[in-house]
């Protein structure tokens, strides 16, 4: 495997990977049968009476097979927006809109058309086509159908579609074909449909070698961190800094968190890879105190994975008691959505946390939803304004609202830091507003553990 995900550098063989070999293509069968042996009709949505995913997965493989002339296209169905209709307009409405969804679905039954109901709003349909257009104009029709169920609210559908690619594809992987396709227009009312086209495979595709290359690079200790320095902009001091991962591969080349985090981060390694890093920080600070030297606040990132996760700040405290170091030097970074997404649990880890002594850092401040409410309310102790703040600072506006920002932050009696200072420009005007505290490439990049310990030592 490549060390680098980049699209023109994969050197795998993606057919390969993707279908799976004759033998184990026989056993998946062996085993869908088995699951839907004997009661494929108990295998039936309670309510709308279609296959559910289970069976539909057994009869739509069949179908398959057994038609291997024929090309075939599934095509899911999922509503925007159903939850709402069930809260606003209550059960009965959300459910006559599933039974409208039945109705308008099975107008479009022939020979080899399948229908299921895989769960809640979601519903799928394999169909023979030659056209793309038919596949197509099923979804108008269907749209049209369901448009004519009356709502206070409006409920719109999407359709997310994958095409065979041979006869023998695996239905499980076109579901999550057109369950990706689907994604990406889902909440967008302007698109209706979307097939699952070949950058999405792609991208599906590295996001599996991610996946399976970074437990082993778990196991073997490829993961390291980088540090990047904060500064004092007043003097160029180092106040800090903050522990960046990093994946080294074999050749030595790096592969940069923004390619990895978010594959990890969707199936849950994020975790390991987190207390991977903190461990690191905490050894590494844990070191530096008992040698007596120089130690300035490290912070570390945490995922809003673990916001989730009860045991998160366990975690984190067991660290710092088994390295021996106090809260201080390591303020926690939490990106603004995370503040959003679970407020009751993330509100009572942050609490916990502070009152062991952590500095709760609001990351990104200003690309998320953060509201003058939720900083009044949360327990945060310092903002981490982002970078997109500050880039087109030559912009009247943007300093009018850097400026009030930062007077509004003092106000508020948070400590600042700006993220991403690359130009003196940018330095002086900061200053002029009161913010004395950066991070970004015009003082330092992120620098290997080594050459941080060097800089304090140094004395920098
Ligand atoms: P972040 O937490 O916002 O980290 C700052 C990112 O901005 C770093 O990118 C850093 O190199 C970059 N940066 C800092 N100053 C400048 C500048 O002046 N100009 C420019 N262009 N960039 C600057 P990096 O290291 O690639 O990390 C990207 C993101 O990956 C991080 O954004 C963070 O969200 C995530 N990440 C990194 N390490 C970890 C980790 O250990 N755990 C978790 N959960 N996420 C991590
Ligand atoms: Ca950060
Ligand atoms: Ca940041």
């Amino acid at each position: 495997m490549d060390k680098n995900y980049e699209d023109d550098k994969i050197v795998v063989d993606v057919d390969a990977l993707q279908s799976m070999n004759r033998k184990d293509f026989e056993l998946y069968i062996y085993s869908l049968r088995k699951m839907a042996e004997g009661n494929l009709e108990q295998n039936r949505s309670f309510m709308t009476d279609l296959y559910n995913l289970r069976a539909f997965q057994y009869k739509a493989q069949e179908e398959m097979l057994a038609n291997q002339n024929l090309k075939f296209a599934l095509i899911v169905l999922d509503f925007a927006g159903f939850k709402s209709i069930n809260e606003f307009c209550g059960r009965e409405v959300g459910d006559g809109l599933l039974m409208t969804t039945v109705e308008a679905l099975k107008q479009e039954v022939k020979e080899h058309v399948i229908l299921s109901h895989f769960r809640a709003d979601i519903f799928a349909m394999l169909t023979p086509f030659e056209q793309e257009q038919e596949l197509i104009d099923i979804t108008k029709r269907v749209a049209d159908r369901i448009a004519e169920y009356k709502m206070p609210y409006k409920a719109l559908p999407a359709f997310g579609i994958c095409v065979a690619d041979y006869p023998t594809m695996s239905i499980s992987l076109m579901r999550d074909y057109a369950i990706m396709a689907l994604a990406t227009i889902k909440g967008k009312f302007y698109a209706k449909y979307a097939f699952f086209d070949a950058k999405m495979r792609k991208k599906m595709l590295i996001n599996k070698l991610i996946e399976n290359d970074i437990m082993k690079a778990l196991e073997d200790e490829m993961l390291c961190i980088y540090v990047q320095p904060k500064v004092d902009m007043l003097d160029g001091h180092i106040i800090g800094g903050e522990a960046l991962v990093r994946w080294k591969c074999n050749d030595n080349t790096m592969v940069s968190p923004g390619e990895f985090i978010p594959v990890v981060e969707k199936n849950g390694l994020i975790i390991d890879v987190d207390i991977y890093v903190w461990t690191l920080v905490f050894k590494f600070l844990g070191r530096r105190l008992a040698e007596s030297k120089r130690v300035e606040p490290i912070s570390i990132n945490i995922s809003r994975v673990h916001v989730f996760d009860e045991s998160f700040k366990e975690t984190i405290v067991n660290l710092s008691e088994e390295y021996e170091v106090p809260p201080k030097y390591v303020p926690l970074e939490l990106t603004e959505s995370g503040f959003t997404e679970n407020t009751d649990i993330m509100y009572e880890s942050m609490e916990y946390l502070r009152q062991h002594g952590f500095v709760i850092s609001m990351d990104d401040f200003g690309t998320g939803y953060s509201t003058m409410t939720m900083l009044k309310n949360h327990p945060v102790d310092e903002i981490k304004i982002d970078k997109g703040f500050i880039d087109d600072i030559d912009n009247p506006k943007s300093k009018s609202i850097v400026r009030h920002t930062v007077q509004m932050l003092k106000e508020l009696e948070l400590e600042i830091i700006v993220e991403g200072v690359e130009t003196k420009q940018q330095r002086d005007f900061l200053v002029e507003c009161g913010c004395e505290r950066a991070q970004g490439f015009m003082y330092y990049k992120p620098v290997t553990l080594e050459k941080y310990e060097q800089l304090l030592d140094e004395g920098k």
